[in-house]
């Protein structure tokens, strides 16, 4: 690892720390452009009482408000003080982040009550068998707002539906 990646994952573990002190979960992230800015973010799920505020999560809602669509960058880097949980995981996957560096593993976190094996564990298994029960009930509106979007959106729409086909395929 080059000494900037090592300062930018030590930074990760100092924010989880500074959080802890403030009464927060020990949890800090650095999302860094190879364009030259950088984000940082702690988990807010104690302030904000908003589940889905990891650190990672955090630092993708941030960066985004400032730099726009995340999709655009291809140059992205997440250092994280946890192994990220695969709700951070997807976020990232979904968002097109190039690597996730990350400084404490399973090993070190299961002690704490940190481990995300289990989460992972159930993550595998197929849709609708992950605990929550999921109900399909077809709706013919459904379409008509996909439809309406697709008319107010025809580049965005064609070009996703091109990358749906492509990769399906
Ligand atoms: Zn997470």
């Amino acid at each position: 690892m080059s000494n900037a990646e090592t300062n930018y994952l030590q930074r990760a573990v100092e924010l989880a720390a500074e959080n802890v002190e403030k009464g927060g979960f020990p949890f800090g992230a650095v999302l860094v452009s190879d364009s030259g800015w950088v984000t940082e973010a702690v988990n807010e799920f104690v302030t904000d009482h908003d589940p889905t505020a990891h650190a990672e999560i955090q630092a993708l809602r941030h960066a985004a408000r400032e730099h726009g669509d995340l999709a655009k960058f291809n140059d992205l880097t997440m250092y994280a003080n946890g192994k990220p949980c695969p709700m951070c995981m997807a976020a990232m996957v979904n968002v097109g982040v190039k690597k996730i560096v990350f400084a404490a593993g399973d090993d070190i976190g299961t002690p704490y009550g940190w481990d995300t094996s289990a989460s992972y564990n159930n993550m595998r298994n197929a849709f609708g068998e992950q605990g929550v029960v999921v109900e399909y009930e077809r709706v013919e509106q459904a379409k008509d707002v996909y439809q309406r979007w697709f008319e107010l959106n025809p580049t965005e729409a064609q070009a996703d539906a091109a990358e749906t086909t492509t990769s399906a395929s």
